[in-house]
């Protein structure tokens, strides 16, 4: 039986961000894969995000707070059906409960979902932009007006960033819209991130010319990454973030060894 082949890479604003912040976190992630906990946080996420998408496939008079809540139960015994890691960070099922709860009150808070039939949920997008990238990921949603205006739409369920923190968010929120763009040739209109845990958004209007000008950036960023493929190198470079890391102890420099380079996923080297 032939080995099958692995993956082709393509660049996701997570693994984009990994990379901005330090090229060797990339590697540890998009190409050695090794492997990462869960964290409660990113697990809350999961839930609410898995509870709001499937109250947007209801009718819309159904689309009620109760209803929503009553779902967070079952929705986490599916969870951890497909993955039994998933209840790995959780010490109290209670808390996540109250917690995922107080996230779906603060969707309701912001928006009525009775109010409208969203166009799109967890849109999985996987593509070449024409510059070449290859990019792949998940839109939370896309709304489409009866005037055919485009709305991406993402929640987060952490803090909202202080203004001078928010470019990680834009930056997801622009290849989103980028991405929609591009597949569909319709330009999205606006872009709103729902901060659901203090129920407030950041909404953002891109022009086709900003997001023209962020492919362009894609573009370069892409071809670094192709260049520490080929070449192995993947620097370290230590920030304040070094301290979340989970990988401090195979990082150079920390004093550790990072495990030899597997290559280019796909490539001779493999
Ligand atoms: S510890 Fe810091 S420098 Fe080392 S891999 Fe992690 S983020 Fe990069």
């Amino acid at each position: 039986m032939s080995t099958p082949l692995p993956r082709p890479l393509a660049l996701s604003p997570s693994r984009a961000n990994d990379y901005q912040q330090c090229p060797l976190l990339y590697r540890f992630r998009a190409i050695d894969r090794l492997p990462e906990d869960k964290t409660e946080a990113q697990v809350k996420g999961t839930l609410v995000h898995a509870v709001l998408e499937e109250m947007h496939g209801w009718r819309r008079d159904e689309r009620t707070y109760p209803a929503a809540v009553k779902r967070i139960r079952p929705a986490w015994e599916k969870m951890c059906a497909e993955d039994a890691t998933c209840a790995d960070p959780i010490a109290d099922e209670m808390e996540l409960f109250v917690a995922a709860r107080e996230l779906i009150r603060g969707y309701f808070f912001m928006e009525n979902p009775a109010g409208f039939d969203s166009a799109e949920q967890e849109m999985y997008v996987n593509a070449v932009l024409p510059n070449g990238v290859p990019v792949r990921g998940f839109i939370d949603r896309v709304d489409v007006a009866p005037t055919g205006q485009v709305r991406v739409v993402d929640y987060k369920t952490g803090k909202k960033p202080a203004p001078r923190y928010s470019a990680t968010a834009q930056f997801q929120m622009r290849f989103y819209a980028l991405v929609y763009w591009r597949l569909t040739g319709v330009l999205p209109n606006q872009l709103r991130l729902m901060y659901l845990k203090v129920m407030d958004s950041l909404f953002l209007a891109p022009s086709r010319e900003e997001l023209e000008y962020f492919e362009r950036d894609l573009g370069d960023l892409w071809d670094k990454i192709l260049a520490d493929g080929a070449s192995g190198t993947f620097r370290p470079t230590t920030s304040k973030l070094c301290g979340w890391c989970p990988f401090q102890a195979l990082c150079p420099a920390f004093g550790g060894h990072p495990p030899a380079y597997p290559g280019w996923p796909g490539s001779a080297a493999d």
